[in-house]
């Protein structure tokens, strides 16, 4: 089974375009070809400005692949927690701004003809082992005040699923996150954007115009830029102590059509279990029939990202909790793993980057709410870069700091100081032949830490495992063959390239 395959990524093909060649100019440089940067490119592109967007893999080369795209306004850090932090006001605001998101993605889907199989469902926030349904009763009373559309139900009207007391969320969503990219990337280019995948960028710079220069060393010149690289790169430290990286794990189980309802489904559990269903066919999915298939996808097992290396046992216990709730459930067919940015206080930042020009912005922190969050990011930024008022500006705003979330950020810091102990223990294994084909491990060498991958013909790929960003130690991560660090969640490939920030270099060559 292949190795953090997601279902999107089976049934579609990565949407690649030229890399940029030459140097360019534009109103907006959009860095990042996620939901968050391709929703902002979009709509400032409707709006009628130029618009460049880079991307250093493919269009949906990060976590957008990796998303089980549930389209939720009940936030998953949960109302009573956005209320304490943020207020009354703050709630509704919140409440009301993930609405407008899935609102504006189901209108996206209309204007520009989309086929991504968006579909409007309820959502059941069922009861976690050891909960008590007077945590549903405060749940229910605290996304009430924000505005929220919800009930409780002795038992979710469903099929397939024996959910017993639960709160129910009308009208959220889902969709193909995918499919909905590579739509909205058409879109974009029909109304004069560009896009230039295979081309990083290593560096931003604020001021008239704001530069962004890529790793070719080719510069674009923009009157703003937008850097939606899920974790921002061009920032040190400023975001990076406000939100901690989480690593989560989602399977595919097939299950008969029509046996399990459409539903969001989440329970009340630290970390939580997640799931929907997808509809595909028989030939999507590399068969020779258009037979109606359904995909149960269970997601959940999260961990500090480079903090676990049990991935084996996470997506069993994944499965097993899938079998005992949903016996309609089959052979698991896919799974996968990815990353998720966690807020000190339960909120996405966007806007403005903190300690630089005024035309910098970023959008990160989404936590699993990032389908929403990201397209949150793209009303929000096109605001603020045409110079609109808009209501959610301080509620998302990337220099806030929310007094109650004091003791998460001591917690979050805390556990990023603990990591740099790790330069003074031992490797994981202590010689190069206990590595196993397509694994990696850190090991000592002449007194340094090393990370390294055998390769399937045995080769033996070195990289220096100390993470370029603030110099924590590396971890192997075996779900997704990545060096992962656990300080800031920067991610490097089996071969030490850097796929996800902050960190804007690679791990060291070793000499
Ligand atoms: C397993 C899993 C389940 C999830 N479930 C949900 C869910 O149900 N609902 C929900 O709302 N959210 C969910 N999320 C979260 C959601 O998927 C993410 O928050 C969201 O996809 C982030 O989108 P983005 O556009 O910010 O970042 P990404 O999609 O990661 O896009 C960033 C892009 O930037 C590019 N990039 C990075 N660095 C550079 C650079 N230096 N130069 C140029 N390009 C660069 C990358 O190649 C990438 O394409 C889930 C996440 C995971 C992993």
């Amino acid at each position: 089974m292949p190795r953090s395959h997601s279902l999107w990524q089976q049934t579609t093909t990565a949407l690649t375009t030229s890399p940029l060649r030459n140097h360019a100019r534009a109103d907006v440089c959009v860095v990042g070809a996620g939901i968050a940067g391709l929703t902002t490119g979009y709509q400032l592109a409707r709006e009628g400005r130029s618009v460049i967007v880079i991307d250093a893999v493919a269009v949906g080369g990060g976590q957008t692949a990796l998303t089980t795209a549930h389209l939720s306004n009940e936030i998953d850090d949960r109302y009573e927690e956005i209320l304490r932090l943020h207020g009354p006001d703050g709630a509704r605001l919140a409440c009301s701004s993930h609405r407008a998101a899935i609102d504006r993605i189901e209108t996206i889907c209309r204007l520009e003809h989309l086929s991504c199989s968006f579909e409007q469902v309820d959502g059941y926030l069922v009861l976690g082992r050891g909960a008590k349904e007077r945590d549903l009763d405060r749940e229910l009373e605290a996304a009430r005040a924000a505005g929220v559309e919800v009930d409780k139900l002795p038992t979710a009207p469903v099929q397939g699923f024996s959910s017993g007391p639960c709160l129910r969320f009308r009208n959220q969503a889902q969709f193909h996150p995918m499919k909905y990219l590579e739509g909205l990337a058409t879109a974009l280019q029909r109304h004069g954007g560009q896009i230039y995948t295979g081309t990083r960028a290593v560096s931003v710079e604020g001021g008239q115009p704001a530069v962004v220069r890529t790793a070719d060393d080719l510069i674009v010149q923009a009157g703003a830029a937008v850097i939606a690289t899920n974790s921002p790169f061009n920032d040190i430290v400023a975001i990076h102590t406000k939100q901690a990286p989480y690593h989560t794990y989602a399977i595919g189980l097939r299950v008969p059509a029509g046996a399990i309802s459409h539903a969001l489904y989440w329970d009340t559990e630290d970390p939580y279990h997640y799931v929907r269903l997808q509809r595909t066919t028989a030939r999507e999915l590399g068969g020779d029939t258009d037979e109606r298939v359904d995909i149960l996808i269970v997601g959940g097992e999260d961990h500090k990202t480079g903090q676990a290396q049990d991935a084996d046992e996470r997506f069993e216990r994944l499965t097993q909790w899938a079998r005992e709730r949903f016996p309609a459930a089959r052979d698991v067919e896919f799974r996968w793993s990815g990353q998720v940015m966690e807020t000190v206080d339960g909120l996405g930042y966007i806007g403005r980057n903190p300690l630089d020009a005024g035309n910098v912005y970023v959008a990160t922190g989404d936590s699993g709410m990032g389908m929403t969050h990201g397209t949150i990011a793209g009303i929000l930024l096109t605001d603020l870069i045409q110079g609109r008022a808009n209501p959610w500006t301080d509620l998302y705003d990337p220099s806030r700091v929310r007094t109650g979330a004091a003791m998460e950020w001591v917690k979050e810091n805390l556990n990023v100081a603990l990591q740099y102990a790790s330069w003074l223990t031992p490797g994981e294994v202590s010689s190069i032949d206990q590595i196993a084909s397509n694994t990696g491990a850190v090991i000592v060498e002449n007194g340094r830490k090393i990370a390294v991958f055998r390769d399937e013909r045995g080769g033996i790929h070195k990289r220096s495992a100390v993470c370029p960003h603030l110099g924590c130690i590396v971890a192997w991560n075996p779900a997704a063959s990545t060096w992962d660090c656990p300080c800031h969640g920067s991610r490097f490939d089996r071969f030490g390239a850097v796929v996800n920030g902050p960190s804007p270099k690679d791990l060291e060559k070793v000499t």
